[in-house]
């Protein structure tokens, strides 16, 4: 190991055999922190090359378990979202790609600092199972096109351990590093088809397009390397996505989307990723694709598969047929602007932190959840706005909470004379 970190601290290039024994030792524990760590840090400063992050990737999704969809041939297909704040697009998107044939066999995340997780607004819905076995899992897949459940507990162990020690030695923001975090974890979940969200913004890893095309072409040909179709999207996270932060809220602003009752930033994401996932896994050209994603909407068949998808996994299907059912946060309270302008920011990052605040996440890991907490916004970036008018409104059940909530807000929500300059919601596509 002493050999492995002083070849990559001079800028060496590591063999295929030197990274399968850091990876081995490093996961069964015979390698210890301070090692892993040095070598961490000398990859975030000297980089990798192609080769060795491919290398890097396939040996972490193999160091634990790994799902097999071969039985779905090339039809599976998955998503995954870089991170972003009221970013609910796997709760639209997996329908719609189901609705249409692929087979979406998806573990997802919970969450965790001013990110939501897709779990954690599943099980908003009464009854909702986010663990399956194995064969409950893939038997579903199988029957509806559709299974969304929790990351087992030995899915590429070896990032879980790499990335508590990245988050506290400084060594997060390296592209090899997170190429083979995302890749890895994806390789291992099977799926022939892969689409990557790569967000773009104040609420994102990468805060420029520039830094998150050089990301996502990696994790791109990483994907390829290891013998997946993959292609990224690069979405923009200055602001949040659609119009609700927090879990149950999320779970209703999809179901409206469904019911094509609700047009706007979050409806045009979630459109442009399906269009590249069914594009990617049945070849087909992408206005095709898209036209097939809208009729889907349009017609009622992916709230249809939505209502199967939930149903199938023990959810109460009554609340997303009548959404009044969700339980309501007991406290709310109106954030007004304080001037006449127009809004030309919303920091993505603090709006999360805030819903967080209110007690829609987790600061660690063992924190319970308010379904019900968040925030709703009434006025996004853009939006002119007047003295007093309401620019969001907080839902919690702890009231104490409220206050730093606001003023989270107010630091979040920057109002100027002049109209920002508009940011597309698709920056473009890596293939
Ligand atoms: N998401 C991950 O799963 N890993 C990273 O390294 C960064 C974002």
């Amino acid at each position: 190991m002493y050999d492995i970190i002083r070849c990559k601290r001079s800028g060496g290039e590591l063999t295929d055999e030197q990274i399968g024994f850091f990876i081995d030792g490093f996961t069964n524990g015979s390698i210890p922190d301070y090692q892993a760590s040095a070598l961490l840090m000398a990859i975030c400063i000297r980089g990798m090359t192609e080769r060795e992050t491919a290398t890097l990737t396939d040996r972490m999704s193999k160091s634990g378990d790994t799902v097999d969809l071969s039985r779905f041939g090339e039809l599976s297909a998955d998503k995954h979202s870089t991170g972003g704040v009221g970013d609910k697009t796997t709760l639209i998107v997996a329908p719609i790609v189901a609705s249409l044939g692929g087979k979406m066999a998806k573990m997802s995340g919970r969450g965790l600092g001013h990110t939501g997780g897709t779990v954690d607004k599943l099980e908003s819905i009464p009854g909702y199972r986010t663990s399956l076995s194995p064969d409950e899992f893939l038997g579903q897949v199988e029957r509806i096109g559709i299974s969304v459940i929790g990351q087992s507990g030995n899915l590429t162990p070896a990032d879980k351990k790499l990335y508590a020690l990245r988050d506290v030695t400084g060594t997060v923001d390296s592209v090899p590093l997170i190429t083979s975090s995302i890749m890895s974890k994806k390789l291992a979940a099977g799926a022939h088809n892969i689409v990557l969200d790569v967000k773009v913004g104040s609420g994102a890893f990468m805060k420029t397009p520039e830094d998150a095309k050089t990301l996502a072409g990696e994790m791109v040909k990483i994907g390829n390397r290891c013998g997946r179709r993959v292609r990224a999207v690069m979405t923009d996270m200055d602001t949040p996505l659609g119009a609700a932060v927090g879990n149950s809220l999320e779970v209703i602003e999809s179901v409206r989307v469904l019911r094509g009752e609700c047009p706007g930033d979050l409806c045009e994401v979630s459109v442009a990723l399906a269009t590249q996932i069914v594009a990617l896994t049945f070849g087909e050209p992408e206005a095709e694709a898209e036209a097939k994603v809208r009729e889907a909407i349009s017609s009622g068949a992916a709230f249809a598969k939505m209502k199967e998808w939930i149903s199938a996994q023990g959810g109460d299907v009554r609340y997303l047929d009548d959404p009044d059912l969700f339980p309501k946060a007991r406290y709310s309270r109106e954030v007004r602007a304080a001037e006449d302008g127009f809004i030309v920011s919303t920091d993505a990052e603090m709006i999360g932190s805030a819903s967080v605040t209110l007690g829609s996440g987790r600061v660690s890991k063992e924190d319970s959840i308010d379904h019900s907490a968040g925030i709703m916004l009434e006025r996004k970036t853009g939006d002119r706005v007047a003295r007093g008018d309401v620019i969001c409104t907080l839902l919690t059940n702890d009231e104490h909470s409220l206050d730093a909530a606001e003023s989270k807000i107010l630091h979040a929500v920057k109002i100027g004379a002049e109209p920002p300059a508009p940011r597309p919601l698709v920056f473009g596509i890596v293939s």
